[in-house]
C-alpha cells in the first residue's frame, strides 16, 4: 500500500461526519474526482451510522476504520464490537430493515455496493461486523 490509517472513535451520532471527512482527506491524496469522493463519504456514512443504530443500538461502542490507498484503488474497513447480523444475505436487501418503527428504509447496504466498487460483510451475532469497501 501507499499509505494506511487506523481511526477509533465512539459510536456517538455526531462522529458520523467527523468519520466521513477524515476518510475523504485521506482519500484525497490519490487524487479522485468529486463524484469519487462524494460516494466515498456517502459510502462511509451508510456504515459508520449502521454502526451506531445497529451495531451498538444507541449504547456506545467504539468503531474502527481502517484504509489503505494503493495507486488505483481505496480499501476501506468499518468495524464494530455490536450485536452482529443474524443473516447478512437478508440485511443486503434493497428495502430490508430490522428497525422500520425508526422509519429506517433499508437501503444502506444497497447504497454502499452502488457507490462503492465491492462491498463485503463479515458478522458474526454478538461479536461484531466488518464492512470492507472498495474503490
Ligand atoms: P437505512 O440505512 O436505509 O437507514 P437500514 O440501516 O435498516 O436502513 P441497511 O443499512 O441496508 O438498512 O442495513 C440493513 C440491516 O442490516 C439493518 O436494518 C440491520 O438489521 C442490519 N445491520 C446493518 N449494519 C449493521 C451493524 N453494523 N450491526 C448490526 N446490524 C446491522
Ligand atoms: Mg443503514
Amino acid at each position: 500500500a501507499l499509505n494506511e490509517m487506523q481511526l477509533d472513535f465512539l459510536s456517538k451520532s455526531q462522529n458520523e461526519s467527523f468519520a466521513r471527512v477524515v476518510v475523504a482527506a485521506f482519500a484525497s491524496q490519490l487524487d479522485p474526482t468529486l463524484d469519487e469522493l462524494a460516494d466515498i463519504k456517502t459510502a462511509v456514512s451508510e456504515a459508520v451510522t449502521n454502526c451506531i443504530i445497529h451495531g451498538y443500538e444507541n449504547t456506545v461502542g467504539v468503531i474502527r476504520i481502517k484504509s489503505k490507498l494503493y495507486t488505483d484503488k481505496i480499501i476501506i474497513s468499518v468495524q464494530d464490537w455490536g450485536k452482529g447480523i443474524e443473516d447478512i444475505q437478508k440485511a443486503r436487501q434493497p428495502l430490508w430493515t430490522s428497525k422500520p418503527e425508526l422509519e429506517r428504509s433499508g437501503m444502506g447496504f444497497t447504497i454502499m455496493e452502488d457507490f462503492m466498487d465491492k462491498l463485503e460483510i463479515e458478522s458474526t451475532p454478538g461479536e461484531g461486523t466488518i464492512i470492507t469497501m472498495v474503490k
